[in-house]
C-alpha cells in the first residue's frame, strides 16, 4: 500500500489524484496567488517523484515538459508510487517575464528559507518544509540565461553516487559534472539526503521542443525504471562531460557563428567571428580545447569578455 501526501494540510490517499496549494501569498493589489502542485499517488508503494519547474520565471521549456507529464493517461494512472509535479514554483517572477523576484533575489539562492524571510525564502522553506521530506528524488528544470541556448543537458555531481545513478537513468543526451551550490534547491535538499537532477534545455522566453522533448523523455525513463509506468524509451548515447568553460568574446562587435549547441569541436576550429561595424576588423574566435559545444550564444551585439560559446570536455 502507498502512503498518504500531505501538502499544506490537504491529504492525497494512496489511489487519488489531487491539486492542491503549496502555500498562497498576496499581491501588492491583495490578489491573491496560489501556487498550484498536482499529485497523483498510487495505490501500490513506490517511490515519491517530484517533478518542478519554473523556479526562473522566464525559464518556460520546463513549464511545458511538466503540463505535457501531467495530462499523460500514465501519469494519471501510475502503478505505483507518487508523482508531486509543480510546473510553475515562481508564480510572481512568471507573471513579470523575469527570471527573478520582485526585490532582485534569485528564487534559487534562497534555499533553504525560512518561514519570516523574503518572499523568496519563504517560498523556498515552503519547498522544504512540505514537500522535499516527503520526496525520495526530483528534477528540477530550467533553461539558459537570456540569449544563450542551451543544448538539453542535466547537471549532476559526479562523485556522489546516487545522483549520478539516477542521472544515467534519465539518460540525457549530455550529463555535466556540476558541483553543488550554495543555497540551492539542489544542495538544500542533499542535505536532507534527496537527489536532485537539475535539467538544463533551451534559452530562456523561448520554446525549444528538442530540449522539452528530452525533458519528458528522461522523465519517462525514470518512471519507467522505478515500475510506475510502463511505457519503455531507447536510451541516449550519453556524454559525460568532466568540466566545461566559457569561451569570451576578445574583443566587442558582431558575433557571427554557424555553430550549434551539441556539435563536437576540435582544439584550433573556428567557433565563429567577432567584427566592428564598419567592414574593416574581423577576429576570429578559435576553440581553445576539443570538446561539445553545450551551451552558444544567440546575441548578435557583444562586448569584450562575454560568454559565447560553453564548451565542456570528456
Ligand atoms: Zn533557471
Amino acid at each position: 500500500m502507498g502512503k498518504p501526501i500531505t501538502i499544506n494540510n490537504e491529504t492525497v490517499q494512496p489511489g487519488q489524484n489531487a491539486q492542491v496549494f503549496l502555500n498562497i501569498y498576496k499581491l501588492p493589489t491583495h490578489t491573491l496567488i496560489e501556487i498550484p502542485v498536482f499529485v497523483f499517488n498510487a495505490k501500490a508503494d513506490g517511490p515519491t517523484v517530484l517533478i518542478l519547474s519554473g523556479m526562473h520565471g522566464d525559464e518556460i521549456n520546463g513549464i511545458e515538459v511538466v503540463r505535457r507529464l501531467i495530462m499523460r493517461d500514465d501519469v494519471k494512472k501510475l502503478k505505483c508510487g507518487a508523482i508531486i509535479a509543480i510546473p510553475v514554483v515562481n508564480i510572481i517572477s512568471f507573471l513579470s517575464g523575469s527570471r527573478d523576484l520582485p526585490d532582485g533575489r534569485d528564487l534559487n539562492r534562497c534555499f533553504p528559507g525560512a518561514k519570516s524571510g523574503s518572499l523568496g525564502s519563504r517560498i523556498a522553506h515552503d519547498l522544504m518544509t512540505h514537500i522535499i521530506p516527503q520526496i525520495d528524488f526530483g528534477i528540477d528544470f530550467h533553461t539558459g540565461g537570456a540569449k544563450i541556448s542551451n543544448y538539453p543537458q542535466l547537471r549532476c555531481v559526479f562523485n556522489d553516487p546516487r545522483n549520478l545513478a539516477l542521472g544515467k537513468i534519465f539518460s540525457p543526451l549530455m550529463v555535466l559534472n556540476s558541483p553543488f551550490r550554495e543555497k540551492t534547491l539542489r544542495q538544500a535538499a542533499a542535505k536532507h539526503g534527496k537527489p536532485i537532477l537539475v535539467f538544463e534545455g533551451g534559452e530562456s522566453r523561448r520554446f525549444d521542443y528538442h530540449s522539452v522533448n528530452e525533458g519528458i523523455n528522461g522523465c519517462l525513463r525514470l518512471l519507467h525504471h522505478h515500475n510506475m509506468i510502463d511505457w519503455e524509451l531507447p536510451d541516449n548515447n550519453t556524454v559525460f562531460l568532466k568540466k566545461t568553460a566559457w569561451v569570451r568574446a576578445k574583443s566587442s562587435g558582431l558575433f557571427h557563428t554557424s555553430m550549434r549547441y551539441g556539435e563536437h569541436v576540435k582544439r584550433g576550429d573556428v567557433l565563429g567571428m567577432i567584427c566592428d561595424p564598419y567592414g574593416e576588423v574581423e577576429h576570429k574566435l578559435s576553440a581553445p580545447t576539443s570538446g561539445y559545444i553545450v551551451g552558444i550564444n544567440n546575441q548578435p551585439v557583444v562586448n569584450q569578455g562575454d560568454a559565447l560559446v560553453h564548451i565542456g570536455v570528456e
